[in-house]
């Protein structure tokens, strides 16, 4: 368990790793978020880690002994973000396409295409440098677990070499070779289709747990949609969709049907695609940043968490949609334009981006899970939406 600042120390790969002491105590927590269903939120707490899970949690005034004590001198704490959704491994910049957005132009999904360009001219060295630096920058604003998608190669080698490379920084490896068609087979969709389904997937499978396809306008129709997941599914991969983000479609449909873990982007929904995430286990993930980057109109999360979907919140940092590694930030923009609670956000930004990942042992401080933990300098997590821009990370804690 660290005992330093992550943020001031982050290791090379972004994963501050030091040595683990028996156990740590962390008290006179002001306010400590567990996510537990029972007791959700505790006054005046105290927190014990041992071998890198939470072993206790309570009264700050009956705190057991440990071996370390950190004195949290009436701060909030709450779980590490979950960061479901990002797309690290690329090369170069499109500030200009956010300069041009900003002066009135739309945001079309072929830009992903110039960001293929340079990824595929890139070294894996400097792919790697870019990926650790953001996933340090990360780190440093509270993110202890990040998914990480391939689809800046769109070859077999430039995807399974992006997989290699996230899979230094996570075990949350998403394959999207069908994020779009690449320019090369601009007059021959379906054969690209062929070979995502095809050596593509064979090359990257051993290297994903996910794969997940862009369906959307631009990108891929329903029925390649529905071919890709399935060969994905067939390799013992999970499935994650992109969709919904550019206009209604039957994506989010198909997305629950296949028994996918997440959805994400969910801007445009229909009442029936409202209906089948809540009646469904598959995640409905908001990316605020993206409609921020791209002018586009904001979600409404709060018709999803009324409905009883379960909601999530990701970044999907990339350099053309959204480039913000910024939990926090995404969590005030949610609150602000797409009518969450500050609980609600919270909620979506770890425990729910823990669902989106099916995963059980991170997003929340119930004893038994990781001690993922963001002591915060604030009294209350609803400082992170009421102080939006501000710097409130006070120390990051994490089990790896
Ligand atoms: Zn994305």
């Amino acid at each position: 368990m660290s005992t330093q600042d992550a943020q001031s120390t982050p290791s090379k790969q972004g994963a501050p790793s030091e040595p683990s002491k028996q156990s740590t105590a962390i008290t006179n927590i002001g306010l400590l978020v567990t996510n537990e269903a029972e007791r959700p939120e505790l006054e005046n707490a105290a927190l014990v880690i041992e071998n890198g899970k939470v072993a206790w949690l309570g009264d700050s005034s009956k705190a057991p002994v440990a071996d370390e004590r950190i004195d949290a001198e009436g701060r909030c704490v709450i779980p590490g973000f979950v960061d479901s959704h990002s797309h690290l491994v690329f090369a170069g910049d499109r500030s200009d396409e956010f300069e041009a957005r900003m002066t009135g132009q739309k945001y079309e999904a072929g830009g992903i295409r110039r960001t293929v360009r340079l990824t595929r001219e890139a070294s894996d060295a400097e792919l790697e440098a870019n990926t650790a630096k953001l996933v340090a920058e990360m780190r440093a604003q509270g993110t202890t677990t990040v998914e990480i998608k391939s689809g800046y190669g769109l070859t077999v080698a430039d995807e399974e070499r992006a997989l290699r490379i996230a899979g230094k920084f996570t075990a949350e490896t998403t394959y999207l070779g069908a994020h779009v068609v690449p320019t090369e087979f601009a007059d021959d969709p379906a054969g690209y289709v062929d070979l995502v389904t095809g050596e593509m997937l064979e090359a990257c499978a051993p290297h994903a747990k996910w794969i997940d396809v862009f369906c959307d306008r631009g990108a891929f129709d329903e029925d390649q949609a529905r071919a890709i997941l399935n060969a994905g599914k067939a390799k013992g991969l999970g499935l994650r969709m992109h969709g919904a983000q550019l206009g209604p479609s039957g994506a989010v449909r198909l997305a629950v049907e296949l028994g996918a873990a997440s959805v994400d982007h969910c801007t445009f929904l229909t009442d029936a695609d409202v209906d089948a995430l809540a009646a469904s286990d598959t995640v409905a993930t908001q990316l605020p940043g993206v409609e921020f980057s791209t002018r586009q109109p904001y979600p409404d999360a709060r018709r999803l968490i009324e409905a009883g979907a379960r909601v999530a919140i990701a970044c999907d940092c990339n350099p053309g949609s959204s480039f913000t590694s910024s939990m926090p930030f995404c969590m005030a923009v949610a609150v602000r334009d797409m009518r969450m609670s500050p609980a609600e956000a919270l909620w979506s930004a770890t425990a729910g981006g823990a669902a989106a990942l099916r995963r059980t042992d991170i997003g929340g401080l119930a004893v038994g899970q990781r001690a993922d933990l963001v002591i915060l300098d604030a009294p209350s997590y609803v400082h992170l939406a009421y102080r939006p821009g501000v710097p409130l990370i006070h120390r990051v804690l994490a089990a790896d």
